[in-house]
């Protein structure tokens, strides 16, 4: 398709023609993912004006050339601390580079290095956000909940408190590697704790014990199960692939449904069976970090989105999980929209035609022949080019 040679002009045109990120320049020629074909001006960091293809106004003229904008992606699920290992990363790495604008860190840091955390994004042209990991020691081991001194209570309040801009929830990772002899006393801890903070849950779910049925049956309205698409025994359906009571029970309740793809935790035949069943698709997120963003199967945001553009979902559903039903989780309707005044905020990618071989963390096939592709972000009026592989 012409797109992809074309956008290569957006960067060299931007560069040439705009010289600081205050000057006014038209965004020419991009199309929302209704189809509907815009121009979009942008000073001084922000919208300046939305009109028709060919409409806009400006000193420059920066041709998008029939990529498609929406607001700038939110990944729900990321691991943002570069120091950590396995589960770390730079956070541009997997922000603006990835055609994603706003990363919320999923628990890799607690209480003992939250503050960390916080002082990485002052570096980062990605907006970023957390979830405070229960456990005081966060990522630094693979078993953070295993042991409930590592569990301190004043921490989490004081960590909540201190970081209030910065932290939208609390993490806890419930399934059988992590948690070890503790059982589900972790996530009895956890209500409490959101209680007492006010802040929604994210649970991480996988291999039991404790028994599936027992962990969703703790979670309440606006609280997040992410991996919820995932192939493991102590999953969230069925033998023949439907939805277990205490699952629909927990969506009627206005639980949260995160994909949490990672390395282990998104399955094709699960979010089959999901799409057959009519599970609604809430927020898409990648669960990425160094390893699989390098080796697969996350590889990138984009991927990760193709990979619901094959399971038949279609274009507007796909991005709306990466914008305005993360913005509404978030409780910032803004960075879910495009709209004059506020900052510009927005992710250029293009949909190709071409056969490409996706694969899910069970090792899976599925041959698609359209993909997504992050080209390039505006982040307060700055133009940053994507490097996707794929
Ligand atoms: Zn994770």
């Amino acid at each position: 398709m012409r797109h992809s040679h074309a956008i290569v002009n957006i960067i060299t045109l931007y560069h040439k023609k705009v010289r600081t990120v205050n000057e006014k320049f038209v965004l020419r020629h991009v199309k929302r993912v209704s189809g509907e074909e815009i121009d979009i001006e942008i000073e001084n960091g922000k919208i300046a004006g939305i009109t028709s293809a060919g409409e806009g106004c400006g000193a420059h003229v920066v041709d998008g050339c029939g990529a498609y904008v929406s607001s700038g992606w939110i990944d729900m699920h990321v691991h943002a601390f570069p120091e950590f290992d396995p589960y770390g990363d730079e956070m541009d790495e997997i922000g603006v580079k990835l055609g994603v604008t706003t990363i919320v860190d999923a628990g890799s840091c607690g209480a003992d290095r939250i503050s960390e955390l916080a002082a990485h994004r002052e570096q980062a042209k990605t907006r970023v956000y957390a979830f405070l990991n229960i456990s005081r020691i966060g990522l630094v081991r693979i078993d953070e909940l295993s042991n409930l001194e590592w569990l301190d209570r004043e921490l989490v309040k004081q960590s909540v408190q201190a970081h209030s801009d910065f932290i939208v929830g609390l993490k806890a990772r419930i399934s059988r590697s992590v948690v070890g002899a503790s059982g589900i006393e972790p996530l009895r801890i956890a209500r409490e704790l959101s209680y007492d903070t006010g802040m929604p849950l994210m649970v991480h779910i996988g291999s039991g014990p404790p028994d599936i049925r027992e962990v969703i049956s703790l979670l309440q309205r606006n609280d997040v199960i992410t991996h919820y698409l995932n192939g493991k025994k102590n999953n969230l359906f069925d033998a023949e692939g439907r939805p277990l009571q205490e699952f629909s029970d927990a969506i009627g309740r206005g639980i949260h449904l995160d994909v949490g793809h990672g390395t282990a935790s998104f399955s094709f035949k699960v979010a089959e069976a999901a799409k057959q069943h009519g599970i609604g698709l809430h927020t898409i997120s990648t669960d990425i970090y160094r390893g699989n963003r390098l080796n697969g199967p996350v590889f990138s945001m984009g991927n990760v989105l193709s990979k619901f553009l094959y399971l038949g979902y279609s274009l507007e559903e796909t991005i709306a999980a990466v914008t305005t039903h993360a913005a509404a989780w978030l409780g910032k309707p803004e960075l879910g929209r495009i709209q004059v005044g506020d900052r510009a905020n927005l992710t250029l990618f293009t949909l190709d035609n071409k056969t490409v071989e996706l694969i899910d963390s069970e090792g899976e096939l599925r041959v698609t022949n359209q993909v997504i592709e992050a080209k390039g972000v505006i982040v307060d009026g700055e133009f940053i080019e994507c490097e996707v592989r794929s």
